[in-house]
């Protein structure tokens, strides 16, 4: 698939960069259009793979922003957006439309600028263009406390009545004990980056061969098309120098079957592992609308019985029809990875969780301004109330 992405706040840059970064390491081609928008100017400067003159910073003369960001105000970061629509509209001027086949809109969902300003971005989006939009959006951890619940919750709402499809990232399923905020982001970042790239460039040839069940970016969007939320499952095995070797020169042979037996039962061992890892958000495989497949690697580790197999026993875990399953050929891998698409899926915990922690915090923030309102007017009112005000 061939996308325009915008990362939009922080947290959707730095995603967004990582993505750049793992496209340029892996020699994949995805992203054709990158760009950041951000109401914080020191943030902007911080990619290394987003070219500096698709760095938008917009509200830098909007009273609650001035180029230092939003400080977390969700209400701010709409506002932002829409006071700046037109600066907006402005950058995505140099995208060749007729060369993608989908945007992707990256943020995290905890703080104002991503998702307060995404939403708005996404509304415009729509309008542009025919193609699709899709987010990929964080959810914040319960360690983060109520009022970046509060921002996720309302603004999921947002994004996902607003894109075709949200895939999400659920940064408390991804937390590590022993690492700082910091690590912790950098490493979550790098794995989303893997799962979020690998699953949509595949279609994008590179010049290999076209293989047998090469996947296609049609494929991909039928998936997608779903709309709601979706989670995506990964694993990858080293590639072996020598078996690959051997998978260059087979011959009809009984080697050849006995290797052929082998890594169909390796392509399969690798989608049930796929699915049973660490998703990107815990969900009930089951509650799946729709699911693919799809396992990149070198083209001579294929194996379409493995590939068909994975596929049968994905229908029967995931409980749909609706499973396709392609491989998406890299000559040059040193790994053969599986990633698998669930799409829609319904049962997903943490949505529910982080929406009671909104109501939470949006209780005790309606209980505490009461009380401070009450508060000042004690304050300021003599005892007796026997002053009045001048006017
Ligand atoms: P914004 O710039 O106002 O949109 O705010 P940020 O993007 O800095 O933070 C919003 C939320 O994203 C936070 O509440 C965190 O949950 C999350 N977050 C921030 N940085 C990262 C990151 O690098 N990786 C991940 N996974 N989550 C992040």
């Amino acid at each position: 698939m061939k996308l325009a992405t915008i990362g939009v706040g922080n947290a959707g840059t730095k995603i967004l960069d990582r993505m750049l970064e793992f496209e340029d390491k892996t020699n994949r081609s995805l992203c054709r259009h990158a760009m950041a928008i951000n109401t914080a100017r020191t943030d902007l400067a911080k990619p290394d793979f987003i070219p500096p003159e698709r760095r938008v910073l917009i509200g830098d003369t909007h009273q609650g922003a001035k180029g230092h960001g939003v400080g977390g105000d969700v209400e701010v970061g709409a506002d932002v957006a829409k006071t700046e629509i037109e600066e907006i509209r402005r950058a995505f001027d140099d995208v060749e439309i007729h060369d993608v086949d989908a945007l992707l809109v990256s943020a995290g969902l905890g703080g104002g600028t991503g998702s307060g300003a995404g939403p708005v971005v996404i509304d415009e989006l729509q309008k542009m263009y025919d193609e699709p939009v899709y987010g990929l959006g964080v959810l914040p951890g319960e360690y983060e406390g109520g009022r970046p619940a509060l921002n996720a919750a309302r603004s999921l709402q947002s994004f996902v009545t607003k894109v075709d499809n949200f895939v999400a990232f659920d940064n408390d399923a991804w937390r590590a004990r022993d690492q700082t905020i910091e690590e912790g982001y950098d490493e979550m970042n790098g794995e989303l980056a893997t799962r979020i790239v690998t699953l949509l460039a595949a279609g994008e040839k590179d010049d290999t061969d076209v293989a047998e069940n090469v996947m296609d970016s049609s494929d991909i969007m039928r998936t997608l098309d779903t709309g709601g939320i979706s989670s995506i499952g990964y694993a990858s095995s080293p590639v072996d120098a020598q078996k690959g070797l051997i998978g260059r020169f087979r011959e009809d042979d009984e080697e050849f079957n006995a290797d052929e037996a082998t890594d169909a039962t390796k392509i399969k061992g690798l989608v049930r592992r796929a699915v049973n890892s660490r998703l990107t958000i815990p969900c009930e495989v089951s509650s799946a609308d729709r699911v693919l497949v799809v396992i990149s690697g070198p083209p001579e580790m294929f194996a379409r019985k493995g590939l068909e197999s994975a596929r049968q026993w994905l229908e029967d875990t995931a409980d749909t029809v609706e499973v396709l399953a392609g491989d998406d050929p890299r000559e040059n891998a040193t790994e053969l990875a599986a990633a698998v698409l669930l799409s829609n899926v319904t049962e997903t915990p943490r949505v529910d969780e982080i929406q009671d922690q909104a109501v939470d915090a949006q209780n005790k923030i309606q209980e505490l301004d009461a009380v401070r309102e009450q508060e000042i007017e004690e304050l300021i009112t003599d005892d007796d109330d026997e002053l009045d005000p001048v006017v």
